[in-house]
């Protein structure tokens, strides 16, 4: 990577609300670093555009949706300014006016139109990096960007911005007008059901209220910077501090990893398990076979302990194996303060710790819902967490290259910059709420990457229907005493 640069497969998600200056800003960072740039904004106003033409109401999704999969949308931001194309048209001036603002909001919140445009926005960047700006690029388009921006301003300050812009248009413009469309379109787009504008818990604040155009963008570059260097691994594998391992363990962990490459399990990104300081590994959970498999992966690695299920240190010789292998039992029924503390102090003390975000087992196909565990560990450690998905341990008989293939993904640590300042305006189960769900746009964008390479084999739909049924049946009585 050069000195200033950054990787040609970057994704840089800018979110906020109208007026931020999200447009400048990420023009500015595409050319900066040679990434494509992306107005998500201007696909919902041409769909809007489309809409209107074609007499279809804006409040019916379902239609909007349809229009929208059989016609023909393109960007291109090769030019000074994106131009936008509906079916070869260009529309790039008329989705601009004030007809399409007072719409726009109610076409983008309908979940069906924004299932069709988060497809046509990945495929986007499916063979390039990006620059993308819009409202949730962070939350659901990109929920593993490599840089999370969320650029936010006064309404006052983003008011004058507009009510600017529309006077150079040579258009009418009233300030105060606009000021109360703004304030009108950010309740709707932070308030809608689908995918509402939220300032995601691991993404970087800049308030630009009192920033030159040069000033937001040495800000912003300079932190995409920091952000990509802090999540490339940091130490040769040899140097990580292993020593607090009892030789048994590592023995058995070297075994699994052996006997997993015998039967053709696949890793990818172990380097990112490569960290000096403690942090959350955080895997779906499919199957009775992720521990070893996972555990597998870890050979040769620093001290790993797990958190799992209380019923698991009953039985003889669980109790002692579970004991071996530094496992922290929690009860899963009600909330359990001292598996949680157990749990920092080991991250404090720079262990990793191993926790299923989903509690239980889940079919394969239908990761999460993530439970609030994860983000409590979270909270209470400000530990950073590696999501990891695990895909062919599937029960009875896991594994098997043809009937599911068997692999590991390991993905960059995800550090909760914005916890402070989501503290600082939230209560605790709202921040919860939101690293929750975070996580589930994340199991759900690795699950996805798998499929995209080998789709859902028949026999792994045949484990999953059934797997369905027993999912639900111990959902009810494992959470029950939970609100
Ligand atoms: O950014 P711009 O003002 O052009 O966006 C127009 C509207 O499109 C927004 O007010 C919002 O309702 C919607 N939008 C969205 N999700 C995005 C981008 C825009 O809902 N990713």
């Amino acid at each position: 990577m050069p000195e200033t640069g950054v990787p040609a497969r970057t994704v840089i998600a800018v979110d906020g609300p109208a007026g931020s200056g999200k447009s400048t800003l990420a023009k500015q960072l595409s050319e900066h670093f040679g990434l494509l740039y992306v107005d998500t904004g201007a696909m919902y106003r041409a769909l809007t555009w489309a809409a209107e033409k074609n007499n279809i109401d804006f409040e019916d999704g379902e239609l909007l949706a349809e229009l929208l999969a059989n016609s023909d949308l393109t960007l291109d931001s090769g030019s000074k300014s994106t131009v936008v194309k509906w079916n070869s048209k260009d529309i790039s001036s008329e989705i601009r006016n004030s007809a399409i603002e007072n719409h726009v909001s109610s076409v983008a919140s309908h979940g069906s139109v924004r299932k069709e445009m988060v497809n046509l926005q990945r495929s986007i960047s499916r063979s390039t990096g990006v620059v993308m700006e819009g409202r949730d690029i962070g939350s659901v388009v990109f929920p593993l960007a490599d840089v999370k921006i969320y650029l936010d301003a006064s309404v006052e300050t983003r008011a004058i911005r507009r009510h600017k812009q529309i006077s150079k248009r040579g258009a009418e413009s009233n300030l105060d007008e606009v000021k109360e469309d703004i304030i009108r379109r950010d309740k709707l787009d932070t308030e809608r059901k689908e995918s509402p504008l939220t300032i995601s818990p691991d993404a970087q604040i800049i308030d630009n209220s009192n920033m030159t155009h040069a000033e937001q963008l040495a800000k912003s570059a300079e932190i995409a910077l920091f952000v990509i260097e802090r999540s490339l691994p940091k130490l040769p594998e040899k140097h990580l501090p292993i020593a607090s391992h009892p030789l048994k363990y590592k023995m058995v962990v070297t075994g699994m990893n052996t006997l997993l490459r015998f039967v053709g399990a696949k890793t990818f990104g172990r380097e990112n398990l490569v960290r000096p300081e403690g942090f959350i590994i955080a895997p779906n959970h499919i199957s009775l076979w992720d521990p070893p498999l996972i555990g597998g992966t870890f050979h040769g690695l620093g001290a790993i302990c797990a958190v799992a299920k209380e019923e698991l240190f009953k039985p003889w010789p669980m109790n002692h194996l579970y004991a071996f292998v530094n496992t922290i039992p929690i009860k899963r029924a009600a909330y359990d303060p001292s598996a949680f503390d157990r749990a920092a102090e080991a991250l404090e003390e720079g262990k990793c710790i191993k926790f299923y975000p989903e509690g239980m087992r889940r079919p394969l196909g239908e990761p999460g819902p993530v439970r609030g565990g994860l983000a409590i560990l979270i909270q209470r450690s400000g530990a950073p967490t590696v999501p990891i998905f695990v895909r062919g341990t599937t029960e009875p008989q896991p594994g098997g290259s043809l009937r599911s293939p068997l692999e590991v993904r390991i993905e960059r640590p995800v550090f909760m910059d914005a916890l402070p300042h989501l503290e600082a305006t939230l209560d605790r189960r709202a921040i919860n709420k939101r690293i929750s769900s975070l996580f589930d746009s994340i199991y759900r964008e690795m699950q996805d990457r798998t499929f995209s390479e080998t789709p859902l084999t028949n026999w792994e739909k045949e484990q999953t229907s059934w797997q369905r049924i027993y999912a639900a049946k111990k959902e009810k009585l494992t959470f029950r005493k939970r609100k």
